[in-house]
């Protein structure tokens, strides 16, 4: 494996591969950007195959970070870390710690923050060994868990999408399949069913299930299930790589608006995704509201402030929507080239 010649090298600026004995952490961090900032994104902690993909992943999730503050007007470039290890069986206190030291050697150049697998709890630990981390509890002094507002922010995008493809105001009475019933999944959902949208969903884990079905009227349906389901509106909010040829072409749905990061397997399914009608809403735009939090973070954090800036997404959206139809282009290509434009020189 080398990273220079893998797919996603993406002219990352710099990868970091951590190992602590003592620990047993086992991370990276890539860096892909930094000319509008200094690079921020969250920490995943999951339980990868093998190294291969914990690289892969950690590649492309660092890539999307940089197209997607440049997309939300954020100073900032784009990173991301990566945990390997199950978070249920093998996040310890002192993993987190030693992982904040790593961080710490960056000198800034990297900010870390919540992502799948971590929690406000375990930003607390990784404080302990360095400042440069956002997404701590408010009662920390930090922003909160920031998967509420990237919750609001999918609704907005699936509103915007729904705006542009049928020019409705709602979400009642539409049906709207959502993958993946965690922190954003279920805040989501809430929002849905208070505007009386008909939820299906799914999840790989029996107790998220339990926990949803326990607060909501929603119907389940198997993993395997839940791309195919005949719906208004997919959202996906579970893992990436989920839209490939042979999913593709038994979706059925007529908007793809969702929190999953790197939710097309390649950009060319963008374009399979028009061919089809089906509006995407891209990934990087839609799922910022979390990112756009942080940034607000600090002694004079004013939640009101944060939300009004997370509001932004909906017109965003809808810009690019219209461009991409201008253009004939997939919304995904027409909104890298604006991302692009955006972070290709040094900020001075
Ligand atoms: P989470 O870990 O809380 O929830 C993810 C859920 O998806 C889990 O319950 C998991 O069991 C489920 N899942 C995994 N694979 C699945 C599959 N094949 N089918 C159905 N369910 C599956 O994570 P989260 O914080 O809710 O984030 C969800 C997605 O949104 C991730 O891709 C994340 O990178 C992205 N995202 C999150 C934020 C945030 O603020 N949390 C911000 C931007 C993007």
């Amino acid at each position: 494996m080398t990273t220079f010649s893998t797919v996603d090298f993406d002219n990352h600026e710099q990868v970091v591969f951590c190992s602590d004995a003592k620990t047993g952490l086992k991370a990276i961090i890539a860096i892909h950007n930094t000319n509008l900032g200094p690079a921020l994104g969250g920490c995943r902690f999951w339980a990868y195959n093998n190294e291969e993909e914990a690289l892969k992943d950690v590649l492309r999730l660092s890539r999307g970070m940089t197209y997607k503050a440049a997309m939300a007007n954020l100073k900032l470039g784009g990173g991301k870390g990566v945990i390997i290890g199950d978070a249920r069986k093998d996040k310890t206190p002192e993993k987190l710690i030693a992982f904040g030291q790593f961080i710490e050697r960056l000198n800034g150049l990297y900010i870390t923050a919540e992502d799948v697998g971590t929690t406000t709890e375990d930003m607390a630990y990784i404080r302990q060994s360095t400042n440069h981390v956002v997404g701590l509890a408010s009662a920390t002094g930090g922003s909160g868990d920031p998967s509420i507002f990237t919750g609001y922010g999918v609704y907005l995008g699936i509103k915007a999408s729904l705006k542009h493809k049928f020019g409705l105001d709602t979400v009642k009475g539409l049906r709207i399949a959502v993958q993946g019933l965690g922190h954003v999944g279920m805040n989501l959902i809430e929002r849905l069913i208070r505007e009386g949208a008909e939820i299906i969903a799914s999840d790989i884990n029996a107790e998220s299930v339990k926990r949803a079905t326990t607060q909501h009227d929603l119907k389940i349906v198997p993993p395997e299930s839940i791309l195919k389901t005949e719906c208004d509106v997919l959202a996906p909010c579970a893992l990436g790589g989920i839209f490939y040829d042979q999913t593709i072409e038994n979706l059925h749905c007529k908007i793809i608006a969702g929190a999953a990061n790197n939710q097309l397997f390649n950009p060319s399914h963008g374009e399979a995704l028009r061919q089809l009608g089906i509006l995407y809403a891209p990934d990087y735009v839609i799922n910022a509201g979390g990112l756009i939090n942080v940034t607000h973070e600090g002694p004079n954090y004013d939640q009101n402030e944060a939300i009004y800036h997370v509001d932004k997404i909906y017109l965003t959206l809808l810009e690019i929507f219209h461009l991409a139809d201008q253009q004939s282009l997939a919304t995904n290509i027409a909104c890298d080239r604006v991302a692009k434009q955006r972070f290709k020189n040094k900020l001075v």
